[in-house]
């Protein structure tokens, strides 16, 4: 038997080797296992880093200390303890808050960690909160964060005067939303969480929990709603001209580097400081 680390770590190089080999094939995700334990695996492999030369940083800092201690002690003199006072306040400080990141390296990220992180090619978002959300539609069923959701509905009334019947189809959705949605869905598909990622974000990785992305169907052909066949509707033409008046871009548009499946209902609100952030953070990071 192989210990545990060695196990996982050989498992995971054979499934990268398996990738490469495999390149565009239609058939990689058949050889592919349940990626979520992989991508969870991939996780702890990433984030102690900082930890690492944290640590490294507050040797330095201990011993610069522990110098200054001694000089202290040596010269005796008032002003050089009040310094040593500060210099040591400072080292115990820093101490907290190291120990508080070993004992829980997840907890309470920085921003930067939550935008790099990602997951079988999701971005992992925060959810709006239920104050940050108003109506898109007269029964409140769908909603957006409130500046996205005035600029579609201004948007959906140009459409209108030229004859074009947007209706939205989902906008906001919960962690336990799209828990049903992603777990649900790949279970009565038969699809491994690979497959299912390709047209579903995981859980926490959806651009629906942030209140800016709208899925956009055509009142007129609901047929076409929530379908490739979308983009041939005279909503998506009409879309793909005018939403980029009304600061909504299409979040994966047909081979997308994210590798997600084409969506052309999928659009996001891009009107504002704070969704442009946590849109196009995330993608400088990665
Ligand atoms: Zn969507």
């Amino acid at each position: 038997m192989l210990p545990v680390k060695q196990a996982l770590t050989r498992a995971g190089v054979k499934r990268l080797d398996k990738i490469s080999a495999l390149d565009n094939s239609s058939d990689v995700t058949k050889h592919l296992p349940d990626d979520i334990p992989i991508a969870l695996r991939d996780i702890p492999s990433v984030a102690p880093k900082p930890t690492v030369d944290r640590s490294m940083l507050m040797a330095g800092l201990t011993t610069l200390g522990a110098i200054a201690l001694a000089a202290g002690i040596l010269v005796a003199v008032q002003l050089q303890r009040s310094q040593q006072a500060q210099s040591s306040s400072t080292a115990v400080a820093a101490n907290s808050a190291q120990s508080v990141t070993a004992a829980n390296p997840t907890a309470s990220p920085t921003s930067t960690t939550v935008n790099a992180d990602t997951m079988l090619g999701h971005f992992r978002y925060a959810e709006a909160t239920q104050s940050e959300l108003s109506s898109v539609t007269a029964d409140g069923s769908i909603k957006m964060r409130k500046a996205a959701a005035k600029a579609y509905q201004e948007m959906e009334a140009a459409a209108q005067q030229e004859g074009v019947s947007l209706v939205p189809l989902s906008g906001f959705r919960s962690l336990t939303d799209q828990d049903y949605l992603f777990f649900g869905k790949k279970a009565e598909r038969g699809q491994v969480a690979a497959e299912r990622a390709k047209v579903s974000a995981p859980p926490g990785y959806s651009e629906h929990h942030t209140g800016y992305a709208l899925d956009i169907g055509d009142g007129a052909v609901p047929a076409m709603n929530l379908s490739p066949d979308f983009e041939n509707t005279p909503a998506f033409k009409w879309l793909k001209v005018n939403a980029p008046f009304h600061s909504f871009e299409l979040s994966f548009p047909k081979n997308n580097k994210q590798g997600v499946t084409y969506e052309p209902w999928h659009w996001r609100f891009v009107g504002d400081r704070a969704s442009l952030e946590t849109f196009y953070k995330a993608r400088i990071k990665k």
